[in-house]
Order: C-alpha cells, then sequence, then structure tokens
C-alpha cells in the first residue's frame, strides 16, 4: 500500500541544523529537499555582484526590484556530488553563496516583499506535486498552510554559534566566533521582526529544541512523528 505524499514543513531559527535534518528526513522518505535559504542568498549574492551593497548596508528597493527583473534561478540534482545545488542565471553559486558576507546582508534582502513574493512563487511551484521536505522560515505559515506535517526548530544561540563556526571552519571558510553569533543574533531579529511573513512557529507546528539531541534521536523523534500524522492519510 502506496502512503500519499505529504509536504513537510520544517521551519525555525538560523543554524539550528534545518539543512542536515531536512535532507535526511527527504533521503528516508524519498521526498525531494528544498532549501528556500538558498534562494534567497542567492538573490543576495546577485545584489552584491551588482554592486548594490558598496555603498549602503540597506540599498533602495526599487534597485532590487529592477535586478530581481533580470534574476533566474533553478534548483538541480548534482549526482556526482548527491546534493541538490542552486543556480543564478545559469551559474551553480551553491558555495559562494555560503560566505559571512552573503550571511550579513541576507536578511534585509529577504525582508523586502517582491523578492519574497518572487521566490514563494518558485517554492510553491516545486511542492505542488508534494513529496518534499522544504526548510526555510515561513514555509508552514505562508508557503505552505496546508502542510500535512509541520516542524519549528530551534536550539540555544550557543549551540548554533558552535555549529555553525564549525562548518565554516571545514569548509576552509574564514569565520570569526563571535562574529558568527552576532550574525546569528541579528538574523533572527531582523527574520522574525520584519513586516512580511516574519519568523514564527505556525500554530499548528511541532516545537523541537535539538540544542541536546543528535541527529540519530532527531530522527527517532521524527518517526514517530511522521507515523502518527499519516497513519490517518494511507493511499
Ligand atoms: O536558511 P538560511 O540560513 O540559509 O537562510 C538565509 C536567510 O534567508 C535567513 O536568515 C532569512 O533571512 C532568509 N530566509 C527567509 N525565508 C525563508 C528562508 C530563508 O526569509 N523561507
Amino acid at each position: 500500500m502506496n502512503q500519499q505524499k505529504i509536504i513537510v514543513a520544517l521551519d525555525g531559527h538560523s543554524s539550528c541544523g534545518k539543512s542536515t535534518y531536512a535532507k535526511l528526513i527527504a533521503a528516508e522518505l524519498g521526498y525531494s529537499y528544498i532549501d528556500t535559504g538558498s534562494m534567497y542568498r542567492a538573490v543576495t549574492l546577485a545584489s552584491m555582484e551588482a554592486l548594490l551593497f558598496e555603498k549602503t548596508d540597506a540599498p533602495p528597493m526599487e534597485e532590487i526590484e529592477v535586478l530581481l527583473n533580470h534574476i533566474e534561478l533553478n534548483l538541480k540534482h548534482n549526482p556526482e556530488k548527491q546534493r541538490t545545488e542552486i543556480w543564478l542565471n545559469g551559474r551553480m553559486v551553491e558555495d559562494v553563496i555560503r560566505t559571512m558576507e552573503v550571511s550579513g546582508h541576507v536578511s534585509y534582502i529577504a525582508a523586502i516583499s517582491a523578492v519574497r513574493r518572487k521566490m514563494v512563487e518558485y517554492q510553491r511551484m516545486l511542492g505542488e506535486e508534494k513529496g518534499v521536505v522544504m526548510d526555510g522560515r515561513d514555509i508552514g505559515t505562508v508557503v505552505f498552510p496546508g502542510a500535512e506535517l509541520k516542524i519549528f526548530l530551534t536550539a540555544s544561540l550557543e549551540v548554533r554559534t558552535e555549529r555553525r563556526y564549525k562548518e565554516l571552519i571545514e569548509k576552509g571558510m574564514k569565520a570569526e566566533f563571535e562574529e558568527v553569533k552576532s550574525n546569528l543574533a541579528k538574523r533572527d531579529h531582523i527574520d522574525s521582526s520584519r513586516a512580511d511573513s516574519p519568523l514564527k512557529q505556525a500554530d499548528d507546528a511541532i516545537l523541537l529544541d535539538n540544542s541536546e539531541m543528535t541527529l540519530e534521536q532527531q530522527m527517532v523523534w521524527f518517526s514517530e512523528v511522521y507515523q502518527q500524522i499519516t497513519s490517518g492519510t494511507d493511499g
């Protein structure tokens, strides 16, 4: 008996392990993994490359809206690296969008409604057929408010800083612990307080604080929750 495909919405604070967790869940269920943060990061990279951040941390929205019309994003699976990669105007940018410079500007870009409209449209298209695990900040509240399973993931700021710092260092990127910490706190603040689609737990989302949990424990937790949710939706 085939289990009906669902949408798993995974929202939460910056660097609490959403993408690692979402990838594992997607592999377990045979679903696609969609990293919506990479889309906002790619738009940020395009804005930086267009030198919009050269003179100010808050370039005029009109300039970003004009740029948006010349941006084409695509998510493609790379079978060799076994990962989904984001392409910006025909260029693979999956790695360059992870720098501290991009992290420093992304929340400003993500607060712009015109940017969000375009990203949400693309995300809804990608999740149309269900069978996706989508991670972000507004998936359960705005992108797919009808998602069958919504998880809101969090962890303490200290734990999140340690994880992110380690990840950057392991990738050979430059990083200062305190800078990583203040970037996370700043992004959380901007993401939670913006007017359009602020980061918040959907009323029907299940909260998971993974500060003290291993990935293995999180997967056990997920299996239990998934069983409960899908036991009534067998096809
Ligand atoms: O998930 P990640 O940390 O890569 O996301 C980068 C930034 O993109 C977030 O800090 C947030 O500003 C923005 N974002 C968003 N909505 C999403 C996903 C990411 O506003 N659905």
